[in-house]
């Protein structure tokens, strides 16, 4: 029965046209190099996308962005990163490449991303053991923006510099700004499964051109400027190719149309659950935001009287061939993480426990979007 049902994916890549022309350039002048006018033409567009003055580096990986951002602030051995736990693990290897210790942060409920009390416990704690944290790194989960001024004004009073993981909040602003633009280094994701994608690739955002410059020579093995290949530094391989860069700059003739679309599938799923006090969509309160959607998330209130649970919803669709997702496993619940610190109370634990990721793609067709209406009309008995 099911093989006869396409599959419904979470987020798959969605093509928007032009990519191929631009990788076509790529071939017609044998630029096949992680250099090229892709890359330039990709890194100039995405900066008027962000509406910064900010210099963008475009990278192999959202995880190389972080560990370049990682390596410009200066941590290193013996150091602290405070880091939202609720995240995908991108987030948090990087800290670990670096030798350094995450300590977890728990969410709060508007936003489900770092709680600014609990990082400021945090951060007091540590103060008063002499391990004052290095740097703080701040996720933009499902493109909801975090708490920007709460979480950058306790950053300040501090002096701890902020990571601003944009990976899945590309198109969301806080207070007219785009995410991505806050942080003292921004970072995103163009993975497959984002809201746009480069087959594979990501970003940093920096404050001037000099430390995008710097960013640069780290992803190219830190050349030194010499005839011969000489190194007083390790450098990495993290830039990312102007093949891939062609589709980075096909897809961003369509992030607005891929955003507007997101949104108008958030608002079927509240269309879906206006009258279900079991299932809420999750959104946040906050004024003077707007999410780019990235995943329509669920909340199923635990004991309700159909018995619903994210598991059982999930087997459900799973039999109409529709995937769903758990949310990220907190890191502090992970088997590589679980014996680090984590102050919280216990919020991202719950939106784990009782939460689900929808199908949300671009690209899913009115059947697609029917098949989902009726899965749930089903589990509903309605
Ligand atoms: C996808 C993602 C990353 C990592 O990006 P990659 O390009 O897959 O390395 C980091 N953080 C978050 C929150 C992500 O969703």
């Amino acid at each position: 029965m099911t093989d006869k049902l396409s599959k419904i994916w979470l987020s798959s890549p969605h093509m928007g046209g032009r990519e191929q022309h631009y990788v076509q350039q790529a071939f017609d002048e044998n630029w096949i190099a992680p250099l090229g006018p892709n890359v330039n033409g990709f890194e100039q567009e995405l900066q008027k996308y962000l509406h910064t003055e900010k210099k963008i580096a475009s990278l192999s990986s959202g995880t190389a962005a972080i560990h370049l951002a990682l390596v410009q602030l200066g941590v290193d051995k013996n150091d602290i990163v405070l880091c939202q736990s609720f995240t995908f693990v991108g987030t948090t290897n990087p800290i670990i490449y670096q030798g350094a210790t995450p300590v977890f942060i728990d969410s709060e409920k508007d936003t489900l991303n770092i709680d600014p009390v609990a990082m400021e416990d945090a951060i007091q704690d540590l103060i008063e053991k002499g391990k004052k944290p290095k740097a703080i790194l701040a996720v933009h989960l499902y493109g909801v923006p975090y708490k920007v001024d709460e979480v950058h004004k306790i950053a300040l009073k501090y002096d701890i510099p902020v990571i601003e993981d944009a990976a899945e909040a590309l198109g969301s602003t806080y207070k007219n700004k785009f995410c991505g633009s806050f942080g003292d280094r921004g970072i995103l994701s163009f993975n497959g499964n984002k809201i746009i994608t480069t087959s594979g690739g990501g970003a940093i955002i920096c404050p001037d051109q000099a430390s995008k410059q710097n960013a640069v020579f780290l992803a190219t093995q830190a050349k030194d400027p010499a005839p011969h290949y000489q190194h007083s530094q390790i450098g990495f391989n993290y830039r990312l190719s102007n093949l891939c860069a062609g589709v980075g700059r096909g897809q961003l003739e369509v992030l607005d149309d891929h955003v507007r679309i997101r949104r108008n599938i958030n608002q079927f799923y509240k269309d879906l659950f206006k009258e279900v006090p079991e299932i809420e969509v999750f959104e946040t309160n906050q004024k003077e935001v707007f999410c780019n959607n990235w995943l329509s998330v669920i909340y199923i209130r635990p004991d309700n009287r159909l018995g619903l649970s994210k598991d059982s919803i999930m087997n459900a669709l799973n039999e109409k061939n529709i995937e769903s997702r758990p949310l990220w496993k907190p890191m502090h619940l992970q088997p590589i993480y679980q014996d680090h610190n984590y102050y919280g109370n216990g919020i991202c634990d719950d939106y784990f426990e009782n939460g689900l990721c929808l199908p949300s793609g671009s690209n899913m067709t009115d059947e697609n979007l029917e098949r989902i209406e009726t899965s749930f009309k089903a589990l509903l008995h309605q």
